[in-house]
Order: structure tokens, then C-alpha cells, then sequence
């Protein structure tokens, strides 16, 4: 006989974790069905993310604020790969706290992507082919949303997950757009030393923000293409012949 909850919520993000544990505190019988990675966007491409990212390269920015030229190339790039891994590291961290807190709670964390049958019964498949059927008397679709651009990895054009699960910093790094994922992108790689453009189509960054946050960060941004080491300037003016869209109109570039 199929397995009978009383609530099933398809989709780990920040969303669908917080109405689980919610559910599972007031005594339901849930599960959750996650078909990525346990805490979805806010862990891994997300807030979460970002924000360790930013550490480290503010870690890098004091290292290399008191050092004279001659640096060590090699050391550099070794730590913005650490970095990289830092950052996954503590991602993964989080996911297993957060399956921690889930299975205290007696819910079920089954992985596999979940289909509707109907109101009341939903599929599982593992990423292996195989199905589960379950019965629920309540569904919360917390699925999320991903970046609008699908693009692909063995592509040089790629969203903001996909960057993320490089582990090399590009030499030269193209943003479209000024909103606040791309600010956060551009402040980040500028930080690991990459030559940034960023190009937005309307005349300010953060465009559906306050006008003087968007003036503030443009502001960070140009001041911070005056730090970094010395070496990776270098080898940035290297690469400013590649970069013939930056000649578009509006585009703001932090080299
Ligand atoms: C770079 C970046 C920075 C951000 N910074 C901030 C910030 O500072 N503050 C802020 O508030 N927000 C920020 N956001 C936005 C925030 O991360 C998202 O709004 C939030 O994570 C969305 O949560 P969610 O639960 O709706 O979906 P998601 O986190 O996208 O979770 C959906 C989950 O559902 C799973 N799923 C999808 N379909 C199925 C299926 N059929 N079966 C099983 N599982 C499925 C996915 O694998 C995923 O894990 C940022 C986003 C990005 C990309």
C-alpha cells in the first residue's frame, strides 16, 4: 500500500524547508521531495552563497591590501580556487544542518523529482528511474524559480548558477544586467582580481531600487577596480582587446 501523509511539499528551498518544519512542529506527517540539492537556491546559488563568497574575497582584499607588487601568481590563483571550494563547503554544511533539523522532526526527506498524479497522490522518481507513489491529503508546490537564461555549461555564455559551479574566476567576466544579482556577481569577481564588465539598459544600477542605492553602488564598484593585486590588473589590461561589447552604450566597466 502507498505511504499516506498529511502534507507534502515538493521543493527544499527557502520556501518549502520553512512550511515543512513549520508543518512537522505542529505535529503533521510531511514529507518533503527535493529533486536537486537539499535547501535549493538560498544554499547554493543564492544568499547563502554569495554571502560566503563575499567573505572570502574581503579575506583576500586585507591580505593583499598591505603587500608591495612581486606577489605570488600562483599562491593567488591556488586561494581563489580554495575559495571556490569554501564556499561549497559551507554550503554543504548548511544542507546537512538542514536535513538534520527535518529528520528530528520525523519528516521524511525523499529525493527524486516529484509529478502530480492528481490532488492527492504524487510520483517520485530517483534520479536512478525509480518510482515511488505516495498518498497526501495537502500539496505545497514550493519549486522556486531558476535564472531566465538556461544556458549551458560548456558554453561560454552561462547564468548565475552555472558561474557559480565553476570553480576557475574567468579572466575577463560580462554581466548582463544591473539588478541586484548582477551588482553582487560584479563586486564579487572584481574582488577575485577579474576584469568585470557589467552592462545594464537602463541609466542607472538597481534599477527597481531607491535611485541613491543604485549611485552608492556604482560608486563601490568603480572605487573597488582600484584595489586588487597588481598582477591580475596586469593581466586584465591584457584582455581588454577581447572585449569589443564593451563599447556598448551604458556599460559600466570595472577593470
Ligand atoms: C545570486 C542570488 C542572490 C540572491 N540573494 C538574495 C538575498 O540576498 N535575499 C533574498 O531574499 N533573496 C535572494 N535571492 C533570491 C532567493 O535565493 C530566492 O528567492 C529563494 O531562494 C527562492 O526560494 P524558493 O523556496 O521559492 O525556491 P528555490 O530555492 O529555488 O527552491 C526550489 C527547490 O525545488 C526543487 N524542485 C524544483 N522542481 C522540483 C520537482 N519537480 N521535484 C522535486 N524538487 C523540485 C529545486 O531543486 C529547488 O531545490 C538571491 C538569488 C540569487 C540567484
Amino acid at each position: 500500500m502507498n505511504e499516506k501523509y498529511q502534507l507534502a511539499v515538493i521543493g527544499t528551498g527557502s520556501g518549502g524547508s520553512e512550511a515543512a518544519l513549520l508543518a512537522a512542529k505542529k505535529g503533521f506527517k510531511v514529507v518533503v521531495i527535493e529533486n536537486g540539492a537539499l535547501g535549493g537556491t538560498r544554499l547554493h546559488h543564492g544568499s547563502y552563497a554569495v554571502r560566503a563568497l563575499h567573505a572570502s574575497v574581503r579575506l583576500h582584499g586585507e591580505f593583499f591590501k598591505g603587500k608591495e607588487s612581486g606577489i605570488d601568481a600562483d599562491l593567488f590563483t591556488d586561494s581563489l580556487v580554495q575559495s571556490m571550494k569554501a564556499q561549497r563547503a559551507a554550503s554543504t554544511r548548511l544542507a546537512r544542518e538542514l536535513q538534520h533539523d527535518l529528520e528530528r522532526l520525523n519528516l521524511r526527506v525523499a529525493f527524486g523529482r516529484g509529478t502530480l498524479v492528481d490532488e492527492h497522490r504524487i510520483r517520485i522518481t530517483t534520479e536512478y528511474g525509480k518510482h515511488e507513489e505516495i498518498e497526501v491529503d495537502s500539496i505545497i508546490l514550493a519549486t522556486g524559480a531558476g535564472p531566465d537564461y538556461i544556458g549551458s555549461q560548456n558554453s561560454r555564455i552561462i547564468n548565475s548558477d552555472q558561474l557559480l559551479d565553476r570553480i576557475h574566476p574567468p579572466a575577463h567576466l560580462f554581466i548582463i544586467g544591473g539588478g541586484y544579482v548582477g551588482c553582487e556577481f560584479a563586486a564579487i569577481y572584481r574582488g577575485f582580481g577579474c576584469q568585470v564588465t557589467l552592462a545594464e539598459q537602463s541609466e542607472r544600477l538597481l534599477p527597481d531600487w531607491d535611485e541613491s542605492v543604485g549611485a552608492h553602488i556604482a560608486q563601490q564598484l568603480a572605487a573597488d577596480a582600484d584595489a586588487g593585486p597588481a598582477y591580475l590588473r596586469r593581466r586584465c589590461a591584457e584582455t581588454k582587446g577581447v572585449a569589443d561589447h564593451r563599447q556598448c552604450r551604458r556599460n559600466r566597466d570595472f577593470t
